[in-house]
């Protein structure tokens, strides 16, 4: 009996793993694949970010194209469930593979991908987390696809008649490739991995200076819904999280230098009790002390 299983199991052609993927309806004419508040592994297989798009008229509009090459023809299946509609362009708001893998998928279909002019300098040429972390079934078919636009400072595209405005944070904030998204039409704003909630931000990449800058900037915009990299707040106060994260690290590191603790003293004792019931706190709160105390220190 275990013979015949084992034969018949090899005689099945290998399956390409399911995302399960649900799009969720943001506003009108917006929506979002949310991804889970984790760390890549083989259980989520890369499905920890967020990738959504939008509805202009007579095309879709994709903001950060995924994990990998299944995920986004996954995606892509789905989006036209809703409406049987062609892709415009991919806008990859920064280089964490989380973002835009999936861009070997959306080259294969011919969508144009846009990225910022610091793209391919900031991606080192090795394997990607993706790769080393998640199933091979998973990261089947996924390559390193760079952008084929660039932004330097900002872009202005009109599609089917609207404007959509992509924005680089130009200095190093949550990377040193941020690009926000804005659409005054739908009054959204995508804000990439500048914005997470429901989970401990990374500021391994960053700058904790330019980052609460950055957000500086997008809290004064007068938008309707603002939409992070990480989970599935929408509106305004998508950015609080975050925000105050940052700001209350930012005040601790540095009454820890006054008070003359070393790197070791402030990782021990700087906690932040608002946050000790967010996702991922454990694993990225002390690492993102030290992150920020060498910056700090580096500052002065
Ligand atoms: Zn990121």
């Amino acid at each position: 009996m275990r013979t015949l299983l084992t034969l018949l199991l090899a005689a099945m052609p290998m399956l390409a793993f399911e995302y399960d993927l649900t799009p969720s309806k943001v506003n009108v004419s917006t929506y979002c694949f949310f991804g889970k508040p984790e760390v890549m592994d083989t259980h989520n297989n890369g499905n920890m970010s967020n990738s959504c798009f939008v509805d202009m008229g007579t095309g879709y509009l994709v903001i950060d194209s995924g994990p990998t090459y299944l995920y986004a023809k996954q995606a892509y299946a789905l989006m036209k469930k809703i409406k049987n509609l062609p892709i415009s362009h991919v806008i990859n708001t920064h280089t964490h593979d989380d973002h835009w893998l999936g861009n070997a998928y959306y080259k294969e279909i011919g969508v144009n991908i846009i990225g910022s002019k610091e793209f391919k300098n900031e991606v080192k040429p090795e394997k990607t987390r993706m790769q080393m972390r998640i199933s091979k079934e998973a990261y089947a078919g996924t390559e390193q696809i760079f952008p084929n636009i660039f932004v330097d400072n900002k872009k202005v595209l009109e599609l089917d008649g609207k404007k959509v405005t992509i924005e680089s944070v130009n200095k190093k904030a949550h990377t040193n490739s941020d690009l926000f998204v804005y659409i005054p039409e739908y009054s959204t704003l995508f804000a990439g991995d500048l914005v997470f909630n429901e989970r401990i931000p990374s500021i391994r990449d960053g700058n904790i200076n330019n980052w609460i800058e950055a957000l500086d900037t997008i809290k004064s915009m007068d938008v309707k819904y603002i939409i992070g990299g990480h989970g599935e707040i929408v509106d305004k106060t998508s950015v609080d999280a975050t925000y105050k994260y940052l700001t209350q690290l930012k005040e601790k590191i540095s009454s820890a230098m006054e008070e003359g603790e070393d790197l070791d003293d402030a990782v021990n004792s700087i906690t932040m009790e608002d946050f000790k019931n967010f996702k991922m706190y454990d694993g990225m709160h002390r690492q993102n002390v030290a992150i920020a105390y060498r910056m700090l220190e580096w500052e002065q």
